[in-house]
């Protein structure tokens, strides 16, 4: 399925004993109690098939869950259990080797993006993409991670941000956004506090904006600066990115986590807010606490949170009339099946434009758009990274809509790609971009009617 050879298929390879034997041993320690009795209980019923949308997409056999994980757990068998390892053809136990991983690089890596669909129709419950997870953690151990995917995570860990930007360039960026946001409001005060000590909220954000959706990030100023917000960036630290969750690894997950718990201790802010990311959101409210093993002296919110805080409570006003079209929503899974943040988008949206209309499914039963679980990164899988965007893409065009909202960055250069790639002809927005093109100015408040 790969389409192009890199150094990974050279590593597979070169892989030793030894690495063999680290692998299983990494495999065997992010399997945890729970996991290990998913490895033991698929009852090959295969009503997980239709959930996933590489199975929907391409109707091959190595697309359905069940494969892949029955991929997984017969490793497990032959190495953790005794009928595994007295009987491994009785009970269908397979060995780690080189075959072997290449198979799991390719349904893993290449057929997964972790999106967590399967787990909902799963008749015994089995928890697919954490057992996957735990694979590709196993795989990172190997030094098995697809070169793209982990150079995202070397960069955080070497330059704090998952694109290398520096200091320098941020700062010029934030700047800049801050003069524009002074000539769009004709507010003087008006900008992106840098560093501010003290202030109530600390934004974070997808290095994608600053690098190539400045307006994005304008975009979440006016809303904070329209709602009078005490709110700061960090000049050092503002990444809201993990792609460790991704790797697998968890070290480097939780080290690429500090890097925000740092901002938020040196500038003594009360609430970590998260810009618009699936991923990101997951990994800062709920897996960070778990691989620090304590939990934060702070709270953390997406941003959606804090948009309809403001939105319920009049500190923004805003006229949905600016948004005659009819509108579509998308459902990052990361944020609404596995983060739980799915209605606060929604009540925003139904003040923020004329005609909302839900994709079906949606929600928490939403299909991946395809972008999830590193799939941006890895080149060699992109040709079916984008047939199993079909899914999403077939979604949309029944929607009927011209606008499409995506509150994740991720999600959003997938379903760039998707618009291009099947001719969808929309336009593809953030929450936020639609909140700011409808507000209400002050000095404007009262000439047009609040939704
Ligand atoms: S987690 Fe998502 S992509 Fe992976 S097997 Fe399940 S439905 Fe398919
Ligand atoms: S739905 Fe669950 S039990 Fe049935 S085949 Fe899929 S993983 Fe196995």
């Amino acid at each position: 399925m790969a389409t192009h050879k890199d150094a990974l298929d050279e590593r597979l390879e070169r892989l030793t004993p030894e690495d063999f034997r680290r692998g299983l041993r990494a495999f065997s320690a992010k399997i945890r109690e729970a996991e290990s009795s998913w490895l033991q209980t698929c009852v090959r019923c295969g009503l997980c098939a239709d959930s996933c949308h590489y199975f929907r997409a391409d109707g091959e056999l190595e697309s359905i869950p069940a494969y892949k994980l029955e991929l997984a757990a017969s490793v497990f068998r032959r190495n953790f259990t005794a009928a595994g390892r007295l009987a491994p053809a009785l009970v269908g136990a397979r060995s780690l080797d080189k075959e072997m991983a290449r198979r799991w690089i390719e349904a893993i890596f290449g057929r997964c993006s972790l999106c967590g669909r399967c787990s909902l129709n799963c008749t015994t419950g089995v928890h697919i993409a954490g057992v996957l997870r735990a694979a590709r953690g196993a795989l990172a151990e190997m030094g098995l991670v697809p070169d793209d995917l982990q150079a995202t995570v070397d960069l955080s860990l070497s330059t704090g941000n998952n694109m290398g930007i520096t200091r320098q360039d941020w700062l010029d960026t934030v700047e800049w956004i801050g003069e524009e946001l002074r000539t769009e409001t004709g507010d003087p005060a008006a900008g992106i506090p840098v560093d501010k000590t003290g202030a109530k909220v600390l934004f974070t954000v997808n290095p994608r904006e600053p690098k190539f959706y400045p307006l994005s990030l304008q975009a979440s100023a006016a809303v904070f600066h329209a709602a009078g917000e005490d709110w700061t960036v960090a000049s050092e630290g503002w990444d809201l990115t993990n792609y460790g969750l991704f790797t697998g690894n968890v070290e480097q997950g939780r080290a690429i986590s500090e890097n925000l718990v740092r901002s938020m201790e040196r500038l003594g802010c009360r609430t970590l807010v998260i810009g618009e990311c699936g991923h990101g959101f997951a990994a800062a409210r709920w897996e960070a606490p778990e691989w620090r093993q304590e939990g934060y002296r702070f709270e953390v919110r997406s941003f959606l949170e804090v948009m309809e805080d403001y939105l319920l409570e009049g500190r923004i006003r805003v006229d949905r009339s600016r948004h005659p079209g009819k509108v579509t929503l998308h459902d990052p899974c990361n944020l609404v099946r596995s983060g739980g943040v799915s209605e606060p988008q929604r009540t925003v949206l139904r003040r923020t434009v004329t005609r909302l209309v839900e994709m079906s499914p949606c929600g928490r039963e939403n299909f991946c758009c395809g972008g999830g679980g590193g799939q941006l990164s890895m080149a060699r899988f992109r040709a079916k990274r984008l047939q199993a965007g079909s899914v999403k893409a077939e979604q949309i065009r029944k929607t009927g809509a011209a606008t499409v909202v995506a509150p994740c960055h991720n999600c959003i250069d997938q379903l760039m790609e998707l618009n291009r790639e099947y001719k969808l002809g929309v336009a593809i927005k953030t929450v936020a971009e639609m909140v700011a093109d409808a507000l209400i100015r002050p000095a404007c408040a009262g000439m047009r009617g609040e939704a």
